[in-house]
């Protein structure tokens, strides 16, 4: 029988082993959110993503992701961001970089979209990897939360 244990547990972990590392302070909403939004639209099982909920960012910055290697990413919300839409909205936005991260379209180390490299002089409403991380966010709000989507959104593909 233990040794029965023993593989079921092996073979889920082999199966779906993605995981959301986050504070105990963190709204267990937001978590929930993250996590349901990675398992659907993020096809690789072995990814984890830390979650900071309250980092000191400059303050006109809502968030920031970061990929730390392929599989270790991570997610700041500016702890002056107060509103429950728009931290949910900020959450998807940036797990929006990480797709794109996941799929290759987007590299931060050496910055490159969609293999070229980014022209970081675009306005930040132009620029193509910012367009694609609202586009996922609008796809992920739509299937997981049950409200309208806090922003205006111009150009959906
Ligand atoms: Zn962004």
């Amino acid at each position: 029988m233990r040794i029965l244990i023993f593989f079921l547990l092996l073979q889920s972990n082999l199966v779906w082993s993605q995981s959301i590392v986050a504070p105990m302070t963190m709204d267990y909403k937001e978590i929930i959110l993250v996590n349901k939004a990675a398992k659907s639209f993020i096809n690789d099982s072995s990814i984890t993503i830390i979650l900071k909920h309250d980092s000191p960012l400059h303050p006109y910055i809502e968030g920031v992701a970061y990929q730390i290697n392929p599989k270790l990413y991570t997610i700041d919300i500016n702890f002056n961001v107060k509103d429950n839409k728009i931290r949910k909205w900020t959450l998807l936005h940036e797990l929006g970089h990480i797709i794109d991260m996941s799929l290759g379209r987007l590299s931060q180390t050496p910055p490159r979209w969609m293999g070229k490299k980014m022209n970081r002089d675009l306005p930040w409403d132009i620029r193509p990897w910012e367009i694609s991380a609202d586009e996922w966010a609008v796809e992920m709000w739509e299937a997981l939360v049950d409200e309208p989507i806090p922003y205006i959104i111009l150009k959906i593909k």
